[in-house]
């Protein structure tokens, strides 16, 4: 090939961005795999089929020398709701951040940003779920002379959201809450907002159902 032709030129182009196209889709296929992996632990926990659970021994072994957790899972303290059971996942693989209703404020942020910075998980998934206290506490319009009240606070934008709709209004505050959640996460500068930018972090909303055991998330892997 001539080296002034205009394929070598392009040959060259294609050399040099090849690595990073290369890194983009291994990124991609990673956050499918992360969220594809939430999904089937979650489906042996609804069928009662875990495999996660057992022989704690070489699970602890394994993660003295460090983490390596694949999720961020934002979530309510509901003593119901536990993520490493519901998404049948072994020590060191989520790393949790979880307060009253699901919300977040700075500190909450630090330790998320913690999660995918340092730590390298590429999901965050704000998990809301049926029959939060937090959130039906704060739609009845409770008044707390404590700190619960700033927890009410940070769902008020939720209860506004949902405001003077019809139907299961617990049900659509909880999830409104998640997507409030959500859109905070996504559009948090510098860091979350760049790695979705860069495709190397997604972000998705889920509402657990109690009753069931089920996950259902906002969207599709
Ligand atoms: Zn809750």
């Amino acid at each position: 090939m001539n080296m002034l032709s205009p394929r070598f030129y392009a040959a060259l182009f294609v050399l040099a961005l090849g690595p990073l196209i290369a890194t983009a889709a291994e990124d991609n296929n990673s956050t499918k795999n992360s969220f594809e992996k939430l999904i089937q632990g979650n489906q042996r926990y609804v069928n009662s089929t875990t495999v996660c659970h057992d022989d704690w021994i070489a699970k602890r072994v394994a993660q003295v020398e460090g983490q390596t957790p694949f999720a961020v899972i934002v979530t309510c303290s509901d003593s119901r709701v536990p993520p490493e059971i519901i998404f049948d996942q072994a020590l060191g693989a989520l790393f949790v951040v979880r307060v009253a209703g699901n919300v977040i404020d700075d500190i909450a942020l630090g330790s998320i940003e913690y999660g995918v910075d340092i730590l390298k998980a590429n999901i965050i998934l704000v998990l809301g779920h049926a029959n939060c206290g937090a959130v039906q506490a704060a739609l009845k319009g409770m008044k707390f002379d404590n700190h619960i009240q700033d927890v009410l606070a940070a769902i008020q934008p939720a209860v506004n959201a949902t405001k003077g709709q019809s139907g299961d209004l617990l049900e659509k505050t909880i999830r409104a809450n998640v997507m409030l959640v959500e859109e905070k996460l996504k559009t948090s500068k510098p860091v979350l907002a760049n790695l979705i930018e860069k495709g190397s972090l997604r972000i998705i909303g889920a509402y657990y159902d109690l009753a069931s055991g089920k996950v259902d998330y906002r969207e599709k892997p």
